[in-house]
């Protein structure tokens, strides 16, 4: 169920259930459209926008899930239901972001827009020692006037040792528009101190991806490996935090030579691993609670930490659940009852 279809004015596609990322983004690219989706390619969409969903074009355009205009349903009593601002408003306000609890979904009317401009690109590899300024001058790029919509900061730490025999901190700074504008925006990351600068320009938006190595072909969406997706939701970077995470990273990737994993005997000491940085960042975060992106919760959350503090939310979510899926039909993926 990959089909697709363009609405005659262009403003939104229908589209069947089946499609990944990559299929929905190179088959609207191809009609001169472009919309949000998951930001590695491989992952299905459904499951991405049912359950809100991220990805580079966010900052334009909203998540995933603000794009459904309509869907169609089928229910736990068989029957069909269209869910939209207009019709079943409350199912449509549960399918968006806790969309996994209530039916299947095989249709969906979702916003599309005019395929936007060329990308550019800047790489920088840091030593780790530069850690505390880069993330200082990071949560200056965080204050809503200096930060573009088109601007997208992405941080790995990773191993260089052609530059630097301790981690380094890969930085990109992916940008929608011309090189002059990028250089500008990346010039203060640049003055820190950068053991290597790329620059990138004149990207198609389609091959943003194979350059960040979250296309199909990425080690990321290699079938048969183990990875652990762990997340925290944050309004500033704790450069503390980010220097023991550092830390921990540093430590195991000594024991264990990659992330992306095929052999199980390292299961153990990442995940203790991993747990360990994730209790560091959930207890920077001030919140007193670990958020959690629906779609990346481990299950050790509460419905609060999934689906939103207020508790108004959960308790509609509950009172939908028990109206449309009331012997749980529905319950394979972090299930409301
Ligand atoms: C390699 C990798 C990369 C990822 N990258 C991103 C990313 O860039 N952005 C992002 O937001 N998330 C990302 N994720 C997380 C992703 O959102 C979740 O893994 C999501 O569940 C993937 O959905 P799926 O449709 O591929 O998986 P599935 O296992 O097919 O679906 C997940 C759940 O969604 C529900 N579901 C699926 N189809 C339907 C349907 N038609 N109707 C009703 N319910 C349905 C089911 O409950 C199912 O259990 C990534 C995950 C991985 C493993």
């Amino acid at each position: 169920m990959k089909g697709i279809t363009v609405s005659g004015d262009g403003a939104y596609a229908e589209f069947q259930p089946g499609l990944t990322s990559g299929e929905l983004l190179r088959a609207l690219w191809a009609q001169g459209k472009e919309t949000v989706t998951g930001s590695c390619l491989c992952a299905g969409i459904m499951g991405i926008m049912l359950g809100g969903g991220h990805g580079y074009l966010q900052g334009l355009y909203g998540f995933p899930t603000d794009q459904i205009l309509e869907m169609r349903v089928v229910l736990a009593n068989g029957t069909l239901a269209v869910a939209s601002a207009e019709e079943n408003e409350d199912l449509f306000w549960g399918l968006r972001g806790a969309g996994h609890n209530f039916g299947i979904v095989t249709l969906t009317r979702y916003k599309v827009y005019p395929s936007g401009p060329k990308w550019s690109q800047a790489r920088l590899v840091f030593p780790g020692s530069h850690l505390e300024q880069i993330f200082t001058l990071s949560n200056d790029y965080l204050s809503i006037d200096s930060h573009p919509a088109g601007l997208i900061l992405w941080y790995v730490f990773s191993r260089r040792p052609d530059l630097a025999q301790e981690p380094v901190i890969v930085m990109d700074l992916i940008y929608r528009g011309d090189l002059a504008e990028l250089e500008n925006l990346s010039s203060r990351f640049i003055a820190l101190g950068a053991l290597e600068v790329s620059m990138y320009t004149e990207i198609e938006y389609p091959d943003l991806y194979k350059l960040n190595t979250i296309d199909e072909t990425s080690v990321v969406c290699k079938k048969g490996a183990y990875r652990h997706l762990f997340r925290s939701y944050l309004k500033r970077h704790s450069p503390e935090a980010l220097r023991a995470v550092y830390n921990i990273f540093s430590n195991v990737i000594t024991r264990t030579p990659v992330w992306t994993y095929y052999n199980e005997s390292y299961a153990a000491d990442i995940l203790s691993a991993t747990q360990d940085m994730k209790r560091i960042i959930v207890e920077s975060s001030g919140e007193g609670q670990q958020n959690s992106y629906v779609n990346y919760a481990v299950g050790d959350e509460t419905l609060a930490e999934i689906y939103g503090s207020a508790p108004w939310r959960v308790e509609k979510l509950k009172r939908l659940k028990s109206q449309y899926d009331p012997q749980g039909k529905f319950n394979f993926y972090l299930p409301l009852a």
